[in-house]
């Protein structure tokens, strides 16, 4: 059904009449109103207001990119009470690969059709500037057509900060001019300073996340943006959130794509947490899409949603479904359940099911040409 149509607007109830009407008139919710979305026990309505926008902006299509994940060490400096991710040295589960290790992971990649390499890691204590800028040298030279996308706006402070003992602006151009091509989204947690006592004491505040990214934005790049959801924040803190994002989008318009994850309590220090529902996980998604105007795009994370659920999504809001991934250790590591990578063909299929169009994408979210399917990217 036509989410714009008369029909459609004849199924919503009451209470959520005027916020379609908004939506259907290009106007924008307030937070009050994503509030009211938030406490909405209504999915399908939420979904039938956010596949309005969804629509709108990128018509039937359905994204996904062929990438491979490499986290190149665990090590860290900092001991977030959600990541069981980070290790310290003598801890059995550290890792550290060398940039011959990643290189080689990179060129099984490049043999499978990956476009994009996403490595992010802890904040190491020690592995000095060079290495960060050979490391990107080398898989530069690896192929042209391979994009970077690397490092969340805590790695690039701490690079900054502790490592290259520049400026953020500095150490972003060195970066870039190595190689990076995108920052990721990741470090964003919840924005909120109480809450990232409670789950992320010590780590970079909202400000800083946001100053990384204006000034990467202001010197013509992309990055996401994300969302840790389901662990100790309330509804108002998640639309809090969404709003501060909101708000360095209308200034920078650098953000391709809004990712939500959802928090994987079970081998973390808030294991006591229970995990989050199906029901929540949409309708975070949905209301995202809302709210988040200014976004072009909504992708459904499936390694932490699962893509079951991510597929489904694909009627609530989202647009993407990110990528083939290779290789994923943090959530992982966290307790997730889901696989380690899709194959093309399952992530066809699972669009194809939502009735949607499926199209692989690059980094910045364009569309770009089918390859065979069926190339099965595993472990
Ligand atoms: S979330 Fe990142 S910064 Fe925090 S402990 Fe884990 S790896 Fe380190």
């Amino acid at each position: 059904m036509d989410p714009s149509s008369p029909h459609a607007a004849r199924l919503l109830p009451s209470d959520l009449r005027l916020i379609y009407d908004k939506v259907l008139a290009q106007e924008r919710v307030t937070e009050r109103e994503a509030l009211l979305l938030f406490r909405h026990n209504d999915l399908n309505a939420l979904g039938l207001i956010a596949n309005v926008i969804r629509n709108r902006k990128n018509g039937n299509m359905a994204t996904y990119i062929r990438n491979l994940y490499v986290n190149y060490s665990n090590l860290c400096i900092l001991s977030c009470q959600f990541c069981a991710f980070s290790a310290k040295k003598r801890d059995p589960h550290a890792f550290e690969l060398s940039i011959e290790q990643i290189a080689d992971k990179v060129k099984v990649g490049l043999g499978q059709g990956i476009t994009e390499v996403h490595m992010v890691g802890g904040l190491h204590p020690t592995l000095p500037g060079s290495w960060y800028i050979e490391l990107l040298e080398t898989l530069r030279a690896l192929s042209p057509d391979l994009f970077l996308k690397a490092f969340t706006a805590v790695e690039i402070r701490h690079l900054a900060e502790r490592i290259f003992k520049k400026s953020v602006a500095e150490t972003l151009g060195l970066l870039r001019d190595a190689g990076l091509g995108a920052i990721t989204g990741g470090g964003a947690e919840i924005f909120d300073p109480e809450v990232r006592d409670r789950i992320c004491r010590g780590k970079e505040t909202a400000e800083e996340w946001a100053e990384v990214h204006e000034i990467w934005h202001g010197m013509g790049m992309r990055s996401t943006a994300t969302m840790l959801f389901g662990h100790v924040e309330t509804l108002e803190q998640r639309v809090d959130h969404l709003r501060r994002l909101r708000d360095l989008q209308d200034r920078t318009g650098g953000f391709t794509a809004f990712i939500p994850f959802a928090f994987v309590p079970e081998t973390t220090d808030l294991a006591h947490i229970p995990p989050t529902t199906a029901a929540d996980e949409l309708r975070t998604l949905a209301v995202s899409r809302i709210y988040l105007d200014n976004f072009e795009h909504i992708t459904a994370y499936w390694i932490s949603f699962g893509l079951p659920l991510a597929s489904l999504a694909l009627n609530y809001g989202v647009d993407d479904l990110h990528g083939t991934i290779m290789e994923e250790k943090i959530f992982h590591m966290a307790g997730a359940k889901t696989p380690i990578a899709q194959s093309q063909a399952a992530f066809e299929k699972a669009i194809r099911e939502a009735g949607r169009l499926p199209v692989p994408r690059d980094t910045y979210y364009r569309k770009l040409a089918p390859v065979a399917s069926g190339s099965v990217v595993s472990a």
